[in-house]
């Protein structure tokens, strides 16, 4: 037996009164303590001054992107080592900023699938959709999952259950990245959409769809799928969140991940707008120059906001970054995007989405302190209660009680 024991703690829902001893058998946590906790004679205590809470959870990942500048199109012509590399460089990346637990969102040739059977300790667990499902030239068609007539929904739910994926993902509108898709309209009828949600069901698989356009997210809950990443609300002219579709949502049980969280320190000084916002923020009335980060500000705001009628109206929240997407989505940005839902939503909520309420959401054994759980710990530098730019400050890692492999 051994035990990590530090001064400060959060226990993926709240924060504790002063510090607190964990205690770990293998790879699992057997006891959760106080910090004077007189531990027994043959446990190895490692004591840490800063604090000490679950390992992360990236509920949005891309393990097949390197956050290289234009980089998703041509994802899909790199061969099976070029995309493991990348997958071993992101995985690597993740957990050195504490994330033990990745879902991917959207690979090319179920490569992330793969990784997670290889499954190397040390690095973070993963959860893997595979190829996202889209339609022909919708967002993401150059990722392989296209649904037409020759690959009908069946067979692409049949092939994705057949290659083990844990979720599967569906574009329900058009993406941002992928310019010439409809970013406020709908990608697939609410009847189309039903029977994804059915098919996916029926194999066990929980059906997340990308939405940023508000016709999307009404189609979606009207579906019946069980999560909706982005959630922006776009119709054209602007974005709305409909106190309906809200209460729809939250009553559904439909959890959201606003994929927030956005690295500044790598947006070059001048560095022009994508196509895709360009598009998306003349429609919005967002100004598009000067080029400079700047110009996401506004557009961040949109979406604190879409957080805070989400989380008043009692809907689940998850963070997931949406890492390697693009220059300031590197994987390992997580800490970025809670700091940024801490903006909308309480510290500790914003934390509990990136543990216990991911863990719930992803349906992994982690995510909280907690004996029989799995022993994925961080320590971060400082108390995290008072300093929340801690949690960009990692110390330690547990893995399932190993230590991270960076
Ligand atoms: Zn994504």
């Amino acid at each position: 037996m051994r035990a990590w024991r530090a001064a400060h703690a959060f226990d993926g829902e709240r924060f504790f009164t002063g510090g607190v001893t964990v205690l770990m058998e293998d790879d699992t946590i057997v006891a959760v303590e106080s910090e004077a906790f007189e531990v027994p004679a043959d446990c190895e205590v490692t004591t840490y001054a800063g604090t000490l809470l679950p390992g992360l959870i990236d509920c949005h990942v891309h393990l097949v992107f390197d956050g290289s500048p234009n980089g998703l199109e041509l994802t899909g012509s790199l061969t099976d080592d070029e995309l493991d590399t990348r997958i071993e460089t992101a995985l690597a990346a993740q957990v050195a900023a504490g994330v033990t637990t990745v879902r991917d969102l959207g690979d090319v040739r179920y490569r992330t699938v793969v990784a997670r059977d290889r499954a190397r300790p040390g690095l973070p667990r993963i959860l893997a959709a595979g190829p996202p499902l889209t339609t022909p030239g919708g967002h993401c068609h150059f990722l392989g999952g296209v649904i037409d007539a020759d690959h009908p929904a069946e067979r692409a739910i049949a092939e994705h259950a057949e290659h083990g994926v844990d979720v599967i993902k569906v574009m329900a509108s058009g993406g941002i990245l992928t310019p010439d898709s409809d970013q406020f309209g709908a990608q697939f009828a609410t009847t189309e959409l039903r029977t994804l949600v059915d098919l996916a069901h029926a194999r066990g698989l929980k059906l997340r769809t990308h939405a940023h356009s508000l016709l999307g997210m009404e189609r979606a809950v009207a579906a019946g799928v069980d999560g909706i990443e982005h959630f922006s609300g776009l119709r054209p002219g602007g974005s709305v969140f409909p106190e309906a579709l809200l209460a729809a949502t939250a009553a559904a049980n439909i959890s959201v991940c606003p994929t927030l969280g956005t690295d500044r320190s790598r947006m070059p000084p001048g560095m022009a707008l994508p196509p895709g916002f360009v598009k998306v923020f003349g429609e919005l009335g967002l100004p598009t120059e000067p080029a400079g980060a700047a110009l996401f500000d506004r557009f961040l705001e949109l979406r604190q906001a879409a957080v805070r009628l989400a989380y008043a109206a009692g809907i689940r929240i998850v963070s997931g970054s949406d890492a390697g997407v693009g220059p300031p989505k590197p994987h390992g940005c997580l800490q970025l995007a809670v700091q940024e839902l801490a903006s909308a939503i309480p510290f500790a909520d914003a934390l509990a989405s990136a543990t216990s309420w991911a863990a719930d959401d992803c349906g992994v054994p982690a995510g909280r302190l907690r004996p029989g759980l799995s022993a994925d710990l961080l320590v971060v530098d400082g108390d995290l209660r008072t300093d929340p730019t801690a949690l960009g400050r990692p110390t330690a890692v547990l893995v399932r009680g190993r230590p991270a492999d960076q």
